[in-house]
């Protein structure tokens, strides 16, 4: 990428040579100067006073052992990542992924999209991200118990209701955060809102676990207004099957879109009649099975093994909410020979810079995951309000 700005292109390869080997983080930090490209002209003093090198450097990178012993007693060794990146405007907030694609590139990506999805919702929250190269597919409770234990057992020390709020992300959901939590009050003695994506139970928020995926679908409906489109009648294809797949399904079924095609890693189901989100639920979230045996719910769907294919499906409107780069040039201009007209990220930085242009090229209308799945993390900043506050959600 070549900015006009020449001092953009320097910082660029100063970002690149800095941190070797880490292409996502690059990715993130390259989108960021092509949107600034048009407005540092205007600014000489974001240059002089070197906003730009700050911003790009997390103010803390922890990194750390986490052993753990499974159901057999054998020990295993993962590594564990917090990185705070920016918390200029109040206390260090993001999620925790424990998926074994995790390394530092991956942690500080994410950390630096999150700085400024958590500055666009207006709330008083920083930037951060976290998490292990642990694989939570396939383990008892109790090793996934073992695990985050010990995970806690060294993140507790860099983090506090004030200081550095964890959440969810890909591999951590409501049973891993109260893992977590419950080891972070063993160790401190302190019961506050120090993890967001509680259980209501204990100071959790409403509609936390639905927030990223209705809040998606909330924002994909002003994107479609303003060209008078709407999900009703629309065809939608939604990739990922887990926390921000399932909810993008139920709100946009709700909405009047029939949803035909949802994924997971192995492979992608396509229901012409429209995905049974309460399949998928059921599957997901109580069986943590494989997308693959949504047939034995509904025998006339299909299932293809492998990810991209769910691309070539025809659809109005794609909802990618599975994982980073997931929609490449290739799939990009499948949608749009298919008639695809908007593409609204649930997940972050689904798509390629390449997939970005073919959506330009083709007037496809495009909501960045950092304005429109930030429904989840405003929802967590209302939770770190209420644990300040000892207020409790009542239940629904
Ligand atoms: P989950 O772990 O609940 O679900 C992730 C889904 O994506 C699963 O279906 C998983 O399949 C699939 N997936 C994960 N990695 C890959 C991969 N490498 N290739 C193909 N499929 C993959 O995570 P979430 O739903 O919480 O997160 C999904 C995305 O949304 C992430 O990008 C996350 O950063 C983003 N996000 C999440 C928020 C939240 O509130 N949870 C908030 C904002 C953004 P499998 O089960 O086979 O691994």
């Amino acid at each position: 990428m070549q900015y006009k700005t020449e001092y953009l292109n320097e910082l660029m390869t100063t970002v690149v040579k800095r941190n070797p080997g880490e292409p996502e983080f690059h990715q993130a930090v390259s989108e960021m100067f092509e949107s600034l490209d048009n407005v540092l002209p205007r600014h000489p003093e974001f240059i002089k006073s070197g906003v730009l090198e700050r911003i790009v450097e997390p103010e803390r990178t922890i990194k750390f052992r986490v052993p753990w012993t499974d159901d057999k007693g054998n020990v295993h060794v993962n590594r564990g990542f917090r990185v705070q990146f920016n918390s200029a405007i109040g206390p260090y907030k993001g999620g925790l992924r424990f998926h074994p694609s995790v390394y530092e590139g991956i942690m500080k990506f994410l950390g630096f999209e999150q700085i400024f999805k958590n500055s666009l919702t207006g709330l008083p929250i920083g930037g951060a991200k976290g998490g292990s190269d642990f694989d939570p597919k396939g383990k008892s409770d109790n090793e996934i118990m073992n695990f985050c234990q010990s995970f806690m057992s060294e993140l507790y020390r860099h983090i506090g209701a004030d200081v550095d709020v964890p959440a969810g992300d890909i591999g951590v959901g409501g049973r891993e955060i109260g893992y977590l939590f419950g080891q972070y009050k063993r160790l401190t003695g302190n019961f506050n809102g120090v993890l967001t994506g509680k259980g209501l139970s204990y100071g959790g928020s409403l509609a936390r676990t639905e927030a990223t995926g209705y809040g998606l679908c909330y924002f994909t409906s002003e994107m479609l207004k303003s060209k008078n489109k709407s999900f009703d009648g629309a065809r939608v294809v939604v990739s990922g099957s887990g926390n921000v797949a399932i909810y993008a399904n139920e709100k946009a079924t709700q909405l009047g879109a029939k949803v035909v095609a949802m994924s997971d890693s192995n492979g992608y189901i396509y229901d012409p009649n429209g995905v049974d989100v309460a399949a998928v639920k059921d599957i997901k979230e109580v069986r943590r099975a494989r997308i693959k045996e949504y047939l034995n719910y509904r025998p006339d769907a299909e299932y293809h093994e492998g990810c991209s294919g769910i691309w070539a499906i025809k659809c109005d409107i794609a909802l990618p909410c599975a994982t980073q780069n997931e929609i490449d040039e290739a799939s990009a201009k499948i949608l749009a020979s298919n008639g695809c007209y908007a593409v609204a990220e649930g997940a972050n930085m689904p798509s390629t810079p390449e997939a970005i242009e073919i959506y330009r090229q083709n007037g496809i209308l495009f909501a960045p995951a950092k304005a429109s799945n930030a429904g989840g993390v405003a929802t967590s900043a209302l939770e770190m309000s209420q644990n300040s506050m000892s207020i409790r959600s009542s239940a629904a």
